[in-house]
């Protein structure tokens, strides 16, 4: 039997030792803890040197406040801070620290020396080793406070154990600098890794600037602005456009309060607003800041304060979300193919890509108009083309289906000579699968399936669930695991909604007798098998799978009446860069984008 043991209060050296376990995990987050003293001291110059990964050395210098020369001592005694005093302080937390236990915890792992001024010449420095003060005394320098750590964890061997590669630890301690020298523009930095100068960031420089140190210039570039505000909470920051997405996933850099956090409200908002841009497996890239009462926020859920908890998470998801989506409505689009033009040039084709300028050509672009009595898809289109139904449904237009502003002058009575140099063109199909564009922005080139795929999601959404079908005589019979007749059950009213007559009989197995009139019996078996495979359940899901079995496939040959009345329709929708499924749906080539390809311009 264990012998009772006698209960005794730990010494300091040793609680800070412990403590130190959660607030330095290692030399990155030791170095967030310096920075951020430095920017609560109001340092407008900060230098950071780092050897070894920061293992033998990590030295933070700045030109803030300082600290009294009677106060150095207090600054390494645990829960010793000069930013809170009371608890309601705690609700309304505006300096990165409050805790007071970053430097006591660093201190008792390493050889430290803390030098500070109040004003210029004067100062006094203070040394310890792994948590005992050794020496005292006064030292001159600029106002300003410089904290040096060596030997890192040389006292603690089991932590010394998991730091990383020095090569690791000098990265991450690097991502680190980036991220709250992101947020602090009107702070000059510098990094240095031994005796190189990794980063310098200059005061009064913009994010983009900052930005191009550490992303591919081209993604900031191509960047969109986001700026929100609703009532005291706000959200800016730039995100990269979805052409830039990338596999990593992390560059979303988010904040709060000018605080870098792992936000998972904010970063899954962020997501949520690529959705339908990128594909699944495709990261976007952001730096965004959110603003907001700091009684809205609770920062002290752990020591490292990389969480944050929100009162109102739900108004920080759609915040950000919003913010986000805008920006990416906003700017860095193809130019509106009907753009200063009264017509399409069709005769104008290249020659060696057969067009035809027949003259039927503007009653076959004009949208059939849509019957107010007439079901939504039903068969009414003109019978002079031969393609799929799936091409002759571009022609039946639903009349909610929103014209763009930019289609109309293509109708005013008296277009007048345009100049040859502004109009866009339809030059060909090309591999029976892409649409050749030429006009003032460029060449483009449109992915037909995708286009269509994005004008019948569309046309899905707008017009809601019709129910429109196409009864069948003899029912199509979708056997099915168990699991997947549970989830049949689910969205039932969902598949109803779409125009889905289903029985579920024994086996389990599925009988059609009736499927949405904007697919053929085979194709809607394939959507309802796509659709069980995946589990598909919100109607956005299902819409998705519904346009891409609804839509014109790769290779099959369109007239130029078809590519023009596609193009027109899918022109007109307001999120027309990406398909369903987050693909892009048209790439253009610039002048300039030609100029450098043919190396006529570096
Ligand atoms: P906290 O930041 O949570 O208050 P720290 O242990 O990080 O706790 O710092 C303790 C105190 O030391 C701070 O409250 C501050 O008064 C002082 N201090 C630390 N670093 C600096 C600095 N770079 N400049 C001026 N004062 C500092
Ligand atoms: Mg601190």
């Amino acid at each position: 039997m264990a012998s009772a043991r006698q209960i005794r209060l730990l010494p300091p050296e040793l609680q800070n030792q412990i403590a130190a376990g959660e607030v330095v995990e290692r030399p990155a987050s030791l170095l967030k803890e310096l920075i951020e003293n430095a920017l609560d001291a109001g340092a407008t110059r900060l230098r950071v040197l780092i050897r070894d990964g920061g293992q033998s050395c990590i030295r933070v210098s700045d030109n803030g406040c300082g600290i009294p020369e009677n106060e150095l001592e207090l600054a390494l005694t645990r829960h010793a801070t000069s930013k809170l005093s009371t608890i309601q302080d705690l609700g309304a937390i505006r300096s990165f620290g409050f805790r007071g236990e970053a430097l006591p915890s660093i201190a008792s792992v390493s050889r430290f020396r803390l030098a500070s001024a109040t004003r210029d010449g004067e100062g006094a420095a203070l040394e310890v080793l792994h948590g005992r003060v050794v020496a005292i005394g006064p030292a001159a320098m600029p106002r300003g406070t410089e904290v040096e750590v060596q030997d890192l964890f040389a006292n603690v061997p089991a932590r010394l154990k998991f730091l990383k590669q020095p090569a690791t630890e000098t990265r991450k301690c690097g991502e680190l600098f980036v991220r709250i020298a992101l947020a602090n523009l009107d702070v000059d930095f510098e990094l240095l890794n031994g005796d190189r100068t990794v980063h310098r960031f200059l005061a009064g420089e913009d994010l983009p600037r900052r930005l191009y140190s550490v992303w591919p210039r081209e993604l900031v570039d191509a960047a969109h602005h986001a700026d929100m505000t609703d009532g005291p909470f706000s959200v800016r920051g730039l995100v990269g456009d979805p052409s830039t997405a990338q596999a990593r996933g992390d560059r979303i850099l988010v904040y709060v309060n000018g605080r870098p956090v792992q936000d998972r409200t904010m970063i899954s908002a962020v997501r949520e607003a690529y959705r339908g841009r990128i594909l699944g497996k495709e990261y976007p890239q952001a730096v965004l800041f959110l603003q907001l009462p700091p009684d809205e926020v609770d920062v002290n859920v752990h020591p490292a304060k990389t969480e944050v908890r929100f009162q109102d998470e739900g108004a920080v998801f759609r915040l950000v979300r919003r913010a986000v989506s805008k920006a990416l409505e906003t700017g860095n689009d193809m130019p509106p193919l009907a753009e200063n033009t009264a017509q399409f040039s069709v005769a104008r084709a290249l020659p060696v890509l057969p067009v035809s300028a027949s003259p039927e050509r503007d009653v076959a672009l004009t949208p059939a108009p849509a019957r107010p009595d007439s079901p939504l898809y039903e068969q009414a289109w003109p019978r002079k083309f031969s393609s799929s139904a799936a091409v002759q449904q571009l022609f039946e237009t639903p009349e909610e289906f929103p014209a763009a502003p930019e289609t109309a002058p293509r109708r005013s009575p008296d277009p007048g000579p345009q100049p040859e140099a502004q109009s866009t063109r339809y030059l060909g199909q090309f591999a029976d699968t892409y649409l050749i564009l030429a006009g003032s922005a460029g060449i483009t080139l449109i992915d037909q399936h995708a286009a269509h795929e994005r004008v019948l999601f569309h046309m899905l959404r707008s017009s809601g669930s019709r129910g429109d079908r196409r009864p069948l005589l003899m029912p199509l019979e979708i056997p099915m695991h168990p699991s997947q007749a549970q989830w049949v059950q689910e969205i039932w009213h969902q598949l109803d909604g779409l125009g889905f007559s289903l029985e579920l009989a024994a086996g389990p197995k599925l009988l059609l007798h009736a499927v949405p009139a904007l697919l053929t019996p085979s194709k809607a078996r394939e959507f309802l098998e796509d659709a069980l495979a995946d589990k598909a359940r919100s109607m956005e899901d299902l819409w998705a799978v519904m346009a891409c079995k609804a839509a014109i496939k790769a290779g099959d040959v369109l007239t130029p009446d078809e590519a023009l009345a596609l193009i027109e329709s899918w022109q007109s929708l307001p999120d027309r860069n990406f398909c369903p499924h987050g693909r892009p749906v048209s790439l253009l080539w610039t002048v300039g984008d030609l100029e450098k390809l043919f190396k006529r311009r570096s």
